[in-house]
This record gives C-alpha cells, structure tokens and sequence, in this order.
C-alpha cells in the first residue's frame, strides 16, 4: 500500500471538494484530494449552469405534498419514481413528507435563503479565481407559466421569494417576448431573476476548477474512498492502493457520501434526485438566458455550441441505468417548446445529492471537528460551492 499523510483529506473532486480543496489550499493548508473520476465529471458537469441566487424554495412544499401521488405516479410529470426504489427510498421519502409540512417548509426556505444570498457576488468572485470570469454571463434567468392560472399558483413561492428579498419581477406574455423573441407564447407570463448568473460551459469550468487547483499545489490521488476511521493520531482513509492518514477530512462525495458518514457514526437522510440532460449542437442556441417552462420541470440553457435540455427528477437510487421514458419525454417536451430541434446530439444522466429538506449538510461531524461534512447539495450545489468552501474554511478555524 502506498502511505499518504497530510493535513487534509478531501474526499469526492466534484465542484464542493474542488472549490474546498481550493479555499483550504488558499488558507496555506496541505491538502490531498480523493477522486476515482476525472474531477468534477458527476453532477458537476452536467447541471442546468445556473447560479440560482434566487432558488430559496426547497422542493417539499406542502403544495408538493398534498400532489405527491398524482405527481409521482403520472407519466408525463417532471418527478417520477422507480417502483423498484420504493422499499429503499421509504425513510427518506417519510422524512420528505415531514419536511413538506408548512413548519419545515418555512424554516428550510429561510435557511436556504441565508445561503443563497450572496451567491453571485461570490460565484464573480470564485470564477475570476478559477479562470472562468468569460463562462459566467449576467442575464438573469426566467420563469414561464402556461397560463394565467399556472402563474396565479405560483403566487406562495413569489411571496416567499419577495419576503427573502429576492430580487424577481413579474413579466406579461408581451414582456417576456420582449425578452427572449424565438420563444413561443406563454400566455401566463414569467418570472425574471435579474440576479441570476450562468454558465455557458459547466464541463470547462470544471476544467479550469481543477487546474487551478491543481497548480496552487493540491495533490489528487485517484481512487475511491472505501473506509474511513478515526485512529488515535488522526484520520485514516483506505483508497484503492492508498493508505492515507489526515488530521481533518471533509466528506464531499456529492451522492455517494452516506456510506462514508455512517462510517464514522453520522448517519445522515441522503438519497439521489436523479437528473437528466439533452444537448443539440448548434451554433447560435435561440435564447440569451436559462428558460425554465415551469409545467416541465427543465431548463433549457443556452450554451457555447450546443443547447442543453437539463432537469427532471427521478427517486431511483444510484444503481439503476437511464430511464429511456424519461429521455424521450424530455426530447418531446423541449420540441413542444421549440419543435425545429430534431434528435439530441448527446444525453445524459446525473445524481443529485439531495436532503429530504433541501438544505445541505455543512458542518463537523457528530463525532468531532475532525471530520467535516459538506454534501446534500441537490438543486443548488454549483451555486453554492464558493459559499460551502467559505464556511467549510471558517469551521477549520474556530
Ligand atoms: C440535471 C441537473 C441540473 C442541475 N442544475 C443546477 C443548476 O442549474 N445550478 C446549481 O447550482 N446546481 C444544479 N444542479 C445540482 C448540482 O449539479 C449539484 O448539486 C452539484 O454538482 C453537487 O456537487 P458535488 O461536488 O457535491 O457532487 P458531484 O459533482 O457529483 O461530485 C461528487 C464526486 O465524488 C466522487 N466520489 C464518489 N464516491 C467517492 C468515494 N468513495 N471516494 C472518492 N470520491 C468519490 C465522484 O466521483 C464525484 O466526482 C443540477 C443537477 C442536475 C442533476
């Protein structure tokens, strides 16, 4: 076995363990990243590229549970679930229900509120460090309602938006014409978030991640955590052919990060919220800004070359392969939107790490401050990576 020692242990390369891996780097720490794939292939490659300073509405809403069956048993709806997953996914589906009730609710809206808030200003601040500032785009992102009754039942979650202080404005069928024209009439209007930022190219911004990682001097080992424990000086990780000993580690292997925290006696309500996305390769994508048709559960993203298609969610497990259903509902929806699109040059199929009460899990772990968790990030995890490294760094520090 190869023996690796050093100060700290970041366990998953995706865009929470990258941006970590960074902001520890930057605080004059040693650290080692832990990673099987090439970094920040997972969910961080294939995400919507949205830095969504305005998604503070977790997705248990008590309007979700009351439609809970309908919602997962009917074939053309954006959230679907495996009959197979069902015995697996009942404790986490329970806790979902719980923290759909209106108490939870309000409380893990506030809580995502407080970490979205400065999402872009931090995200300006990160690509700039990363290489990135020409992939990041200031258009703001927009909402559409079928009709007039569709946005009118949005009217909760705009409240809520507006009681955080998120900035949104309310656009007529006209207005959002205005905006975006290559769309088709959506007689219930939007909803825009001039805050919004986005990127053009997640998979290259994952790229300069880790090359800047990489050249401010943090070492990656490839390979896949197996074990972690705690030993008398300090933390010990077994990782293919590496025995690797660290004073902290930070659990940040996105989905698959249960197994590893139950490992040291944190055992934590983490499932997947399957994702899927299109691409068509073309030149000029018909819309400036990340487009959400709210009756789909997508967004469609313009992005350099190609539009990608990327949403959905699907409770399944980690296990299973791509839903062919699914694949081919999202090409026929994203035809309803624009029917010239023809066959999808690329499609994909990613893993969510999602809570049941979508706020992520950044904090010490139960056992001490040796072991930090930082994963759970389900819809908002490229959004929030800056932030999560910031508190990750300050919980080292106290
Ligand atoms: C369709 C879709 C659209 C999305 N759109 C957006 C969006 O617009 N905006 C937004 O903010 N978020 C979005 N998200 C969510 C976002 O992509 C995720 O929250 C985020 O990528 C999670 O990052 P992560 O680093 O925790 O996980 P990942 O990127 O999945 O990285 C985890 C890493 O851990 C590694 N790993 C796993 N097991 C081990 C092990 N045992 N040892 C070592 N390493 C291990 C994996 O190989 C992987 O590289 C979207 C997600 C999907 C699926």
């Amino acid at each position: 076995m190869s023996r690796i020692s050093t100060d700290i242990a970041v366990i998953g390369g995706g865009v929470i363990g990258l941006a970590i891996a960074l902001r520890l780097r930057a605080d004059g720490r040693e650290v080692v990243v832990i990673e099987p794939n090439e970094p920040g292939s997972g969910a961080s490659y294939g995400n919507a590229g949205t830095i969504a300073d305005y998604a503070v509405i977790p997705v248990g809403t008590p309007a979700v549970l009351r439609n809970l069956p309908s919602l997962l048993l009917n074939a053309r709806s954006p959230l679907s679930i495996r009959a197979s997953a069902l015995p697996t996914l009942f404790p986490w589906l329970a806790r979902f229900a719980y923290e759909s009730l209106p108490h939870r609710f309000r409380e893990n809206t506030r809580r995502i509120a407080e970490l979205v808030s400065d999402a872009s200003a931090a995200w300006e601040e990160f690509a700039a460090e990363i290489g990135a500032s020409d992939l990041l785009s200031a258009k703001g992102c927009l909402y559409l309602y079928e009709t007039p009754k569709a946005f009118k039942a949005a009217a909760t979650d705009i409240d809520l938006r507006r009681f955080h202080g998120v900035g949104q404005e309310l656009l007529s069928a006209d207005e959002v014409h205005r905006l975006e024209p290559r769309l088709p009439p959506f007689e219930g209007g939007g909803l825009f978030f001039p805050g919004a930022l986005n990127l053009s190219d997640p998979g290259e911004a994952m790229h300069r991640l880790t090359a800047t990682v990489r050249w401010a001097g943090v070492q990656f080992v490839k390979a896949s955590a197996q074990t972690i424990a705690r030993e008398a000086n300090g933390i010990r990780i077994i990782a293919g052919p590496f025995d690797i000993r660290a004073q902290t580690a930070i659990i940040s292997a996105g989905a698959h990060s249960q197994r590893l925290a139950a490992q040291i006696d944190d055992p934590v309500s983490l499932d997947t919220e399957r994702g899927y996305h299109i691409e068509f390769d073309m030149t000029h994508p018909p819309i400036e800004r990340p487009v959400c048709p709210t009756a789909l559960g997508f967004y469609l993203c313009p992005m350099r070359g190609r539009l990608r298609v990327a949403g959905l969610v699907e409770l399944g497990g980690l296990g299973v392969p791509a839903n062919q259903r699914l694949l081919a509902a999202l090409v026929e929806n994203s035809r309803r939107v624009f029917p010239d699109l023809g066959e999808p040059s690329r499609t994909w199929l990613g893993f969510r790490p999602s809570m049941p009460n979508s706020v992520p899990v950044i904090r010490p772990s139960r056992g001490g401050r040796d072991v930090i968790l930082a994963f759970g990030h389900g819809h908002i995890g490229l959004t929030l990576a800056p932030r999560t490294a910031r508190l990750v760094s300050a919980i080292l520090d106290a």
